[in-house]
């Protein structure tokens, strides 16, 4: 394994902590604990259906992904992924609700814990290809091209079959976004740079 601690240098030992072998520190109280890694996903809802982006960079370049990303340790995850949608599709996005948290395995890297929420644009927004993006789509739901990852997968087909989504699309999009911008929200605190005019 060839691990090291991150306090003194020494080199770590298999200890069992809880019926886990793990690595651990002789010399002082470092576990290297093999967390996992939390990301994000939104289905965001757009006039006649979901945007997706093309994918710029591996993994998946080339195929269609929701926005979304990693969250960093100091970020409420909601926060991460109005601001993961900022970064992907260039657009403010207020999200409406969850959808699901997933565990995702991996066996070449951390484990993923996944949260998905449903979101929609802000008012007069349009959204555009990030810098990771080669371009975005908005799909209709019995349209939908294939896409980079399976988390993404079981996120939309569980999507597709929730009620608030058949709730969300008797809504009439412009109606609904007044009375929404006086209520205050976390999506909504996220700063509106890139908002197209
Ligand atoms: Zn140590």
């Amino acid at each position: 394994m060839g691990h090291f601690c991150i306090n003194c240098g020494t080199a770590l030992v298999t200890r069992v902590i809880e019926g886990r072998e793990v690595e651990a520190c002789p010399r002082d109280n470092f576990i290297l604990w093999h967390d996992p890694k939390v990301s994000t996903a939104v289905v965001v809802e757009a006039d006649g259906g979901i945007v997706l982006g093309r994918r710029a960079i591996e993994p998946g370049y080339g195929l269609w992904c929701l926005p979304g990303g990693f969250v960093n340790d100091d970020e409420d995850p909601a926060a991460a992924a109005t601001r993961e949608c900022l970064e992907e599709i260039k657009a403010a996005v207020e999200l409406t609700g969850l959808i699901g948290v997933y565990h995702i395995p991996k066996t070449d890297a951390p484990s993923m814990v996944g949260i998905a929420y449903r979101g929609r644009l802000l008012d007069g927004v349009r959204p555009e290809a990030g810098a990771e993006m080669l371009e975005v789509g908005v799909f209709s739901p019995d349209s939908l091209p294939e896409l980079a990852f399976p988390s993404h997968r079981t996120v939309l087909a569980e999507y597709l079959k929730s009620p608030a989504r058949e709730e969300a699309a008797v809504l009439p999009l412009a109606g609904a976004a007044a009375p929404r911008e006086t209520r205050p929200s976390r999506a909504q605190a996220v700063p509106r740079r890139r908002r197209t005019p």
